[in-house]
């Protein structure tokens, strides 16, 4: 009885350790961060800058990544410099990473994270609309990751997708967003399945979000949506730990997330119906 009981204090012993992160892991590490001009891409550089790494943001609004990127050198990064431009073009995705091997001589850490816009409502049969957003919201992701590849086999580096509980389980009322938050699932998690069968040893973390206080969320949910959103930074910060310990998923918050998830497989209705009740819905017409 002695041997096995040894043998779960050791496995418990190893899983806590691999478990603990610590900020210096990303020291010096280079990492680029797109849709890092505002909310979560914002506070994950201000923490890697904490944490002294290498940082390139990039997103379309060249004041606010100035701002972004004098923040970070006075945070203590290592470096930091941004490239502004839209991921509605392929040719800037790749350009960006281009940056990376010019200026940071290689990359670690891939983090995909912007966001195009996109409305708040019963879906408005706009097919156009669902192209674009995949363009920005899957396609340049697929993109960047592919051209950073090289360099990510190189440094044995990580790739981060943000994602949200949309791209898990059907949610109303964002539609063309949903669907490109299972379209990054299901590319990147097949990807890993290659990486896994050819030992190319880059990890990837699929970030799955709820409700986040960042100002276009509330903007567009608060009213609507029954629960509080969970703080950008801590978010921010709760991604980076994921990815420094080269997690496949990320759950943040993990009771408005992960717990739901659990009951997809044998109560997929009452998920369904658990996820409506998110929501203060509109009287159905002619009630
Ligand atoms: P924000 O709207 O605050 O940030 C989005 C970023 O993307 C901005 O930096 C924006 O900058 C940039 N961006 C928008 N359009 C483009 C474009 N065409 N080309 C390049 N960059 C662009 O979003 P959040 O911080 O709330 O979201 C970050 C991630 O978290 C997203 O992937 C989102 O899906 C995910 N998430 C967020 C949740 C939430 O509740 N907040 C919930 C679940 C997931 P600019 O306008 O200057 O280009």
């Amino acid at each position: 009885i002695f041997i096995p009981f040894l043998g779960l204090v050791l496995a418990f012993w190893f899983y806590s350790a691999r478990d603990t992160f610590k900020p210096e892991m990303l020291r010096g590490k280079r990492v680029i961060v797109t849709g890092a001009s505002t909310g979560i891409g914002e506070q994950m550089a201000y923490h890697l800058a904490r944490m002294g790494a290498h940082i390139l943001i990039t997103a379309r609004t060249q004041p606010r990544l100035q701002e972004v990127v004098q923040r970070c050198l006075e945070l203590g990064a290592a470096s930091a410099q941004f490239i502004s431009g839209t991921m509605e073009d392929m040719a800037f995705a790749q350009s960006v990473v281009r940056e990376a091997q010019t200026s940071l001589g290689g990359l670690d850490m891939l983090i995909l994270n912007h966001v195009g816009t996109s409305y708040f409502g019963f879906f408005d049969g706009d097919v156009e609309h669902v192209r674009q957003l995949l363009e920005i919201n899957f396609l340049s992701y697929v993109a960047m990751a592919t051209s950073a590849l090289p360099m990510l086999k190189e440094s044995e580096g990580s790739i981060v997708v943000v994602s949200s509980m949309a791209g898990k389980v059907g949610f109303p009322f964002t539609v063309p967003y949903s669907a490109t938050k299972f379209a990054l699932d299901g590319f990147f998690s097949s990807l890993r399945q290659e990486f896994s069968i050819q030992n190319i040893n880059v990890s990837i973390t699929l970030c799955i979000l709820g409700f986040i206080d960042t100002e276009r969320a509330v903007r567009a949910a608060a009213e609507v949506l029954r629960e509080r959103p969970a703080p950008r930074d801590e978010c921010a910060l709760e991604i980076l730990k994921g990815a420094a310990l080269r997690r496949r998923e990320l759950y943040y918050r993990y009771s408005s997330t992960r717990l739901p998830l659990l009951l997809r497989d044998c109560a997929a209705e009452l998920l369904d119906y658990l996820v409506r009740s998110r929501y203060r819905l509109p009287a159905p017409p002619g009630t």
